[in-house]
């Protein structure tokens, strides 16, 4: 007899406790495992037997643990909110648009997350963490990596904020691949919902304003590989691309688009990359939404009609965004709730802003875009990510269907994101190449070249001879020693 091939007992040994489990046709004397390993007839005939019903215990096992997951038909009492809340947000994701951890991890950890210091297992201070995600019952996450608008009084002025950008993106990729049981990253919708039906918490990049890639198309284009899947049009600053509504709550001129935003637009359209209008002034929401080609996000926003905030889109934008096919996600900052007590602020003034919303642009309009983790203090009944299944259950209340929930809970943001990729295909099958604008401020200040440069064509040296180069003249001395001439 050949030696015994060695099979897991736990998947196909017969149990001698259990006769229902023991072949009674085939000799009592053979073990299972000799059987597998020296195949005749009877013993065929026997195997496909056992393994048919193997099989079907096989896939009962794992169908019943995962049927939690398809929509079944079950009845739950209508007024019974809560049950509706559990029952809608276990089969549709819910997922938010902004949320600030990656920015915590920079300026209390310096980035440093192996060394023990980093626990999102535990329950931490502020608003979010594993625990708190688990009882949200959260499907996805766009984490944010935002930096500060530069100190610096020139637009273009030398900065570090796209390197630091980058070290806000490398911070995000990690602490997500430390979680692999809890996170998944992802850049693309399809990702999201494989994610959310692996019982993980998809998790996506957002870059928080356009000043983070240095005012250039280029620097957007390698944000993009980098897994960034949105942009920010302006944070609390002007850039090269758009006026920021802080400007325009200064007092500040009102400038909307700028030329080179124009190209900003269509680069961002043709890459297939979310265009955030949050943060940005009335006039550059309306100015974008003139020329772009592709549905536009709000990533944290509200409405302006509900709170004069010009951080909110008013009605006009909010009409736009549905001819647009876009969407706004309801954020859950105080002062921008109750700009005269926003200590007094609560999820009520958040559902507020969510059915003005839906009245004037519909419930394929509207999403959720907390901005937890990014404000020091949140509305009364949404302290944490552990409170959305609370907002949902009063959405409910005031009248909205499960289908409704699960538009805005994050069908419309998938749908949303995938309609912006799919046009950015379209748009590169239409032949159109990356975008090669420069904003023309930068090119003032573009280097010119060596004193000895060998230039390539006749027509740069002539115009350039009279240009009197010093910072980039170099010669090397006999040593190798670089010495300005
Ligand atoms: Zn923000």
């Amino acid at each position: 007899m050949p030696a015994s091939t060695t099979v897991p007992s736990d998947r196909v040994e017969s149990d001698p406790n259990n006769p229902s489990l023991m072949d009674t046709s085939g000799p009592a004397s053979q073990s299972q495992a000799v059987i597998l390993s020296n195949l005749d007839s009877n013993q065929v005939s026997w195997f496909k037997r056992w393994s048919l019903a193997i099989l079907a215990i096989s896939v009962a096992s794992i169908s019943v643990p995962l049927s939690f997951l398809q929509p079944a038909k079950i009845s739950i009492d209508p007024h019974d909110y809560g049950a509706r809340t559990k029952h809608v947000l276990s089969t549709s994701p819910l997922i938010d648009g902004h949320n600030d951890l990656p920015h915590l991890i920079r300026i209390e950890l310096y980035g440093k997350m192996y060394d023990g210091s980093l626990n999102l297992n535990d329950k931490l201070l502020g608003h979010t963490d594993v625990q708190r995600m688990r009882k949200g019952q959260m499907g996805g996450q766009f984490w944010s990596v935002f930096v500060e608008c530069e100190t610096v009084v020139g637009i273009d002025d030398p900065t570090w904020v796209v390197r630091d950008t980058l070290e806000q993106i490398d911070i995000t990729r990690r602490f997500i691949e430390e979680y692999p049981s809890v996170f998944q990253y992802c850049d693309n919708p399809q990702c999201a919902r494989t994610a959310f039906k692996a019982g993980r918490i998809a998790s996506m990049i957002g870059i928080e304003g356009g000043h983070q890639v240095g005012n250039s198309l280029g620097a957007i284009r390698q944000m993009y590989d980098l897994g960034a899947r949105y942009i920010t049009t302006t944070h609390n600053c002007d850039n090269a691309f758009a006026t920021a509504a802080s400007t325009v709550a200064a007092g500040g001129e009102d400038k909307g688009l700028t030329s080179f935003g124009h190209e900003y637009v269509k680069e961002m359209n043709r890459l297939g990359m979310m265009i955030d209008l949050s943060h940005v002034s009335h006039q550059t929401m309306r100015d974008v939404l003139s020329v772009t080609r592709s549905p536009i996000i709000f990533s944290h926003s509200g409405a302006y009609s509900v709170q004069k905030h010009l951080r909110h889109a008013p009605d006009d934008v909010l009409r736009g965004i549905k001819r647009n096919g876009g969407i706004i996600m309801a954020v859950f900052v105080n002062r921008f709730l109750n700009m005269k007590h926003p200590e007094e602020a609560t999820i009520h003034d958040v559902v507020d802003h969510i059915m003005h919303i839906v009245a004037v642009a519909g419930w394929e309009h509207v999403g959720v875009g907390s901005d937890f983790s990014g404000t020091p203090s949140t509305p009364i009944g949404l302290e944490d990510v552990s409170k959305y299944p609370d907002l949902v259950a009063l959405l409910m209340e005031r009248g909205a269907t499960d289908e409704q929930i699960r538009l805005f809970a994050g069908e419309n943001l998938l749908r949303v994101w995938a309609a912006i990729e799919k046009r950015g295909i379209e748009i590169q099958a239409e032949g159109t190449k990356p975008n090669e604008a420069v904003w023309e401020e930068r090119i003032k200040g573009w280097a010119t070249g060596f004193a000895n440069s060998p230039f390539m064509f006749r027509s740069t040296r002539e115009q350039r001879k009279d240009i009197k180069r010093t910072a980039h003249n170099f010669n090397v001395n006999g040593d190798g020693v670089h010495k300005p001439e």
